[in-house]
């Protein structure tokens, strides 16, 4: 294969040498294998099939797509104890709260629901996309409880990695259920056809393996929220915030007895065991300023927790928020002075990949973890859609 170091972030390039531009080696089991594309080669416009073909769009290499390369059906079996889709993963984090991991394409540590039990009563923060919606039921099962029992369904915001399911979940499981969401969003569940369009325009024929169905949630069933609001669900009392910025309709759910804040996508996104936290800034709303007013929100809160959407929960909260606009302000900064300089979206999304490796300080399946909850190409999209319509650029 011919070397092609810029389509591979250097964090991934240093943890596995000198390395071909299509695929890296991985330890599975003590061997090494050849098994998947870098992140940057992953999805998005840094790779396009050709039938049985990928061509990499840095250096045009082809290479036959082998069934173990597929964008939908991510492996992830190294370093880790058991097969993903094995029956649902529910970790308790104590107080009736656990952490179900959606293994979204079949990855774990990328995309995250939790749910809540208490007072005889189940509720879920997010409900993840419907293409996972066999593993959230069979995490709610796996923590000891009928998913037929969700009274209250908590959105962060209405991104189909979030919020997809909801309406299947209604209409199939759950037809007396609350579905909580920004009044902004409302509209977007009881109808979601503009919803849809958009994504189909950055997704095209995928968006079926990434999201599954979408289906409307029948309006009744839709409490749209007030800032502020006090809900009685599942035992306690959760805060709606609104914390817009990432999106303009954001909601953040805050547990003040527990600690613990449930930051959607606004407290930003940081893979299990490490410490790098990235902005994820997709079009179409991206708000830098009023994303810094939301953190603000959050420093007040004081929060001994939060838990991310992608993921996880951290006890650093403080330390965790003080990364999050810096790096915000450098993807601006880097993305002005690229599309200033003439960059196409291709380079755009390689440089802002290449400094989400150079930050993450952790092995390349760990990168293309974070490639999965935030694409880098999602993130050059937002960021000239946002500096284009202030023009900036
Ligand atoms: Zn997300």
């Amino acid at each position: 294969m011919v070397a092609c170091d810029n389509s591979i972030g250097k964090a991934a390039r240093a943890a596995s040498g000198s390395l071909p531009c299509r695929s890296y080696s991985t330890m599975v089991g003590g061997r090494s294998e050849e098994r998947y594309r870098v992140a940057g080669d992953f999805i998005g416009p840094g790779s396009r099939e050709l039938g049985a073909e990928r061509v990499c769009s840095r250096c045009a290499e082809r290479a036959p797509v082998r069934e173990e390369e597929t964008v939908n059906e991510g492996d992830v079996r190294a370093d880790r104890g058991t097969e993903p889709g094995a029956g649902g993963m529910a970790t308790s984090l104590g107080d009736g709260l656990w952490l179900l991991d959606l293994e979204f394409q079949g990855r774990r540590g990328v995309v995250a629901a939790f749910l809540l039990a208490g007072g005889g009563e189940l509720a879920l923060i997010e409900t993840g996309p419907t293409s996972t919606l066999p593993v959230l039921l069979a995490g709610v099962r796996a923590a000891g409880f009928d998913p037929a029992d969700i009274t209250a369904l908590l959105l962060t915001h209405i991104h189909l990695d979030h919020a997809g399911a909801a309406g299947v979940l209604v209409r199939d499981l759950l037809p007396r259920a609350t579905v909580h969401v920004h009044p902004i969003g409302a509209p977007h569940l009881v109808e979601p056809g503009k919803l849809l369009a958009s994504a189909t325009r950055i997704y095209s024929d995928r968006m079926d393996s990434l999201w599954g169905e979408v289906v409307p949630v029948p309006a009744e069933r839709v409490l749209p929220l007030e800032d502020g609001q006090p809900l009685s669900v599942a035992g306690r009392v959760l805060t709606a915030i609104f914390t817009p910025g990432h999106a303009s309709h954001h909601v953040t759910y805050w547990d003040a007895a527990a600690g613990t804040a449930f930051t959607g996508d606004v407290g930003g996104i940081r893979m299990q065991g490490t410490d790098y936290v990235c902005p994820p800034t997709p079009p179409p709303d991206l708000d830098p300023e009023a994303w810094a007013r939301s953190v603000g929100r959050l420093r007040e809160l004081a929060a001994r927790r939060l838990c991310l959407t992608h993921f996880g929960c951290y006890d650093d909260a403080a330390v965790h928020l003080d990364r999050l606009l810096p790096e915000l302000d450098v993807f601006q900064d880097l993305a002005t002075g690229a599309l200033r300089g003439g960059a196409d979206q291709e380079t755009l999304t390689a440089i802002l990949h290449d400094r989400m490796a150079d930050q993450l300080h952790a092995g390349p399946e760990t990168l293309v973890n974070l490639e999965w909850a935030t694409p880098s190409y999602m993130a050059a999209l937002g960021m000239t859609r946002l500096l284009t319509k202030r023009g900036v650029v």
